[in-house]
């Protein structure tokens, strides 16, 4: 249930109604506004009558029921477009926020030279998986702390904002020590656990979804996140399984304006992993703004021939280059700036 609070209440009017949910055994969730303020109630649908009766309040204006089960997420809760902030850089504002870096983090020399590049063409923000989920378990597993320490290293030097993987609850907090953006990948967005966990420490999330998620069950991971007071949550559209072969995964570009209709939280596009092909990586980029997306996130390698996971759909140094370039003019059509 949304409480709204008439436009002239005072803050202890909204504390008051805040501690009456809470005494019922609901969460609060509140958006302070300039014009009024609401309070998410979430918990036991079976106690809606209950809370209902808080309209007799003086200074609450209306309780209505939220339909879509995703409380929190979704635009009924917050009508307005999220802006999250991750180190200096906002998602989800007029600038198309691009992501870009190696699927791995290798080695110092590399990462370096990587995130150099990245800067340089106008990225923001440097990926890399510090820890890796890899389909095989003979497959490289990541460099695990180390790779933690060299994306410090590149941030240090280049101002650069890093997120980078976690898949297990219990390293949560290690990670969160050093990355400013924790992502959670299509392998576990329903690692109920650790979408939980990543809630209780706040650090922004970005989280991927699922190869084969429906856009509710997306939706339904980034609640958990939210359910547990973070609401710095920014969404990435992966691409999903399809009959299709051609191309590693099927980028599911429809479900950005479906996104942006249903929530209010920033949505990123990922054409590496969508197409699983360099040559396809930027077109769909390009996509991914003209429908609407907040951002980009690209596999980016100075020798994708050598990389030791998804070289071959990383952009070599120049193509990334171009890409940056080319980006510019779809920005501004969409309303945007780079
Ligand atoms: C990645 O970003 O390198 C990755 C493993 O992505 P996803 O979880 O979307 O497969
Ligand atoms: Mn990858």
């Amino acid at each position: 249930m949304i409480i709204v609070m008439k436009g002239s209440a005072p803050k202890a009017d909204v504390e008051h109604v805040i501690k009456l949910i809470e005494e019922m055994g609901y969460q609060s969730h509140v958006i302070w506004g300039t014009q009024r303020t609401v309070i998410g109630a979430v918990g036991d649908e079976r106690g809606k009558a209950r809370l209902q009766s808080l309209e007799v309040l003086p200074n609450v204006e209306s309780v209505v029921p939220i339909l879509q089960p995703f409380k929190l997420a979704g635009r009924e809760f917050k009508s307005t477009p999220s802006v999250v902030k991750v180190g200096n850089v906002e998602i989800g504002g007029d600038k198309i926020v691009v992501i870009a870096g190696p699927c791995t983090v290798e080695s110092e020399e590399l990462l370096m030279d990587i995130a150099r590049l990245a800067k340089e063409a106008g990225a923001t923000i440097l990926r890399g998986g510090a820890f890796k989920p890899r389909t095989s378990p003979y497959a490289f597993q990541g460099m695990g702390k180390e790779g933690l320490r060299l994306l410090a290293l590149a941030r240090e030097e280049t101002g650069l904002a890093i997120v980078t993987e976690v898949m297990k609850p219990e390293d949560v907090d290690l990670i969160a020590e050093t990355a400013d953006m924790l992502q959670i990948g299509a392998r576990n967005v329903q690692n109920f656990a650790l979408l939980k966990r990543c809630g209780e420490v706040g650090k922004p999330v970005l989280l991927k979804r699922g190869m084969s998620s429906t856009i509710q069950e997306f939706l339904m991971a980034a609640e958990y996140i939210l359910s547990e007071g973070n609401y710095n949550v920014v969404l990435c559209e992966r691409g999903i399984r399809t009959f299709e072969t051609a191309t590693r995964f099927t980028l599911d570009l429809n479900a950005v304006p479906v996104l942006k209709k249903l929530s209010h939280l920033p949505v990123i596009v990922d054409p590496s992993h969508g197409t699983g092909h360099w040559e396809y990586v930027s077109p769909m980029a390009k996509a991914g703004v003209a429908c609407g997306a907040d951002g980009l996130m690209v596999e980016m390698h100075m020798r994708p021939e050598m990389a030791v996971s998804d070289g071959i759909q990383s952009l070599k140094p120049e193509m990334f280059r171009q890409l940056m370039k080319e980006l510019g003019p779809f920005c501004r059509a969409a309303g945007r700036s780079l």
